[in-house]
């Protein structure tokens, strides 16, 4: 096992990585940029060492630093975390050059999951369904409008290099398919550094459900059940939770089994999550599979009864998965919401100074935060606050739980989303379990409806 960590992150997701280390009996390092000297992270880990300016691409982003920080620590793992460098598979190169393990997957993975039209191609040569549009990466305006008109409008231009619910546009009919190609390049190039777009079908009022995967470096697979995520603003989660409310037995066997069969069948090793959108009929369909531990993990931890980051430690130190292949149980019902410094109205990050804090507790609650009162939400990262996760008997018990929760939470000085989480949860459609991704449409004006991003 490893005898010092280094976590390359920051906010709740650090704090998690630290506490799990030192259950494990393993040291741990904090990196931290200048805005995060007196974050949470920095004096909970065994030794803290600034790596560099507040912006990300000069600290938490910049591999030399994170890499330099590693070897004078003397720490032989770094866990990415998500986000930053955690699905950088040049980073992970170099941690394999360097001697680091890398608590992820393999760089191999990263890169082949990192193209996401190339994931696509990979998917369907393993006989998983993926929505039908574009074989690999869309060359043209031209093609790109010659296979919309094939396979029909609405159809969805999909940055390669994406993630974070950004470089996407919907296209509903042929006239607006050459700006939108040409302004979707323009924004992948911008923030991924690729102009590589892919084309799919656009699936109206879809459910967005993700399946856990753990697998270990000699050929070992197991799903942990799945997670539904359709409450999104901006393609962007904002609540989770587990067991999805409408699945049948018989559907999730048959989602568990192809989610096992695509990660069997590139390898997987660690973590991820391999994400599909349900159509209206019930067809589901792969997207993408996300390389990392995700920000919902603990919904899964909870119903599973398993610790995640654990598993990612033990996995990348080449123990074997102590899980079985599929027939994991999900016990109770887990929903998590996303707290986000921001206003509730116009989702404007909101960063600020903490001064005033205060979380109920009670059986099955639990906070992954690292806010305390007197904390600055600095606005250079993204702005999650806390998550609040609670675990009920059944889906409405756990409602009841959260909304109890929510309406306890005190977080003076800056504005939160907590008032729109709690309308969400007392929302029929949230209630009766069958909300899409097209839910929150209807609590913002029309020209916010998210179509271009
Ligand atoms: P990212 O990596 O940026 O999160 P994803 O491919 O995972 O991108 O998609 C994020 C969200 O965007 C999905 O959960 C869904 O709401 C929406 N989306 C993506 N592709 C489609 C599609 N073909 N049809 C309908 N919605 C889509």
């Amino acid at each position: 096992m490893f005898k010092k960590v280094l976590v390359a992150n920051r906010g709740e997701i650090a704090l998690r990585i630290i506490w799990a280390c030192q259950e494990m009996g393993i040291k741990t390092v904090a990196v931290y940029s200048e805005a995060d000297k007196d974050a949470h992270h920095v004096h909970c880990a065994d030794e803290a060492i600034c790596i560099g300016p507040a912006r990300s691409t000069d600290s938490y982003l910049k591999v030399p630093n994170v890499i330099s920080a590693a070897e004078v620590t003397d720490a032989d793992a770094i866990h990415p975390g998500y986000g930053f460098l955690s699905e950088n598979a040049h980073f992970a190169e170099i941690c394999d050059a360097c001697k680091i393990k890398f608590i992820g997957p393999p760089p191999r993975i990263l890169n082949l999951m990192g193209d996401k039209a190339r994931a696509r191609e990979t998917m369907q040569k393993e006989g998983v369904p993926v929505i039908p549009g574009s074989k690999g990466v869309i060359a043209s305006e031209e093609a790109a409008m010659k296979l919309a008109g094939e396979i029909g409008y609405p159809v969805i231009l999909k940055a390669s290099g994406g993630g974070g619910g950004r470089g996407m546009r919907i296209v509903r009919t042929p006239e607006e398919i050459s700006v939108a190609f040409r302004t979707a390049q323009n924004e992948s190039e911008k923030a991924f550094g690729s102009p590589h777009l892919y084309l799919e079908k656009y699936i109206e009022g879809a459910k967005h459900i993700e399946v856990q995967i753990a697998g270990d470096e000699h050929g070992n697979v197991a799903t942990l059940g799945e997670r539904e995520c359709s409450v999104q603003r901006r393609h962007q989660k904002l609540i989770e939770e587990a067991p999805s409310p409408l699945l049948t037995d018989r559907a999730r066997k048959k989602l568990m089994k192809t989610a096992y069969r695509a990660a069997r069948g590139v390898g997987y090793a660690n973590v991820g999550t391999f994400e599909f959108l349900f159509d209206r009929e019930g067809h589901f369909y792969f997207i993408e599979a996300n390389t990392r531990i995700q920000v919902e993990h603990p919904v899964t931890e909870t119903v599973m009864g398993v610790d995640l980051i654990q598993e990612q430690i033990k996995l990348a130190a080449g123990e074997r998965l102590a899980l079985p292949a599929t027939d994991m149980r999900m016990r109770g019902h887990a929903i998590e919401c996303r707290i986000n410094a921001e206003d509730p109205d116009s989702f404007m990050p909101a960063p600020g100074t903490i001064n005033g804090l205060s979380f109920p507790g009670g059986p099955g609650v639990r906070i992954d935060t690292a806010a305390y009162s007197g904390c600055v939400i600095p606005p250079h990262y993204d702005s999650l606050v806390a998550k609040v996760i609670v675990a009920g008997k059944t889906r409405a018990d756990a409602i009841a739980k959260m909304r109890r929760t929510l309406e306890y939470t005190r977080i003076d000085g800056i504005r939160t989303n907590i008032s729109l989480h709690l309308k969400i949860l007392a929302d029929p459609e949230f209630r009766d379990g069958t909300y899409t991704t097209a839910f929150m449409d209807r609590y913002f004006p029309k020209r916010d409806r998210g179509a271009t991003f």
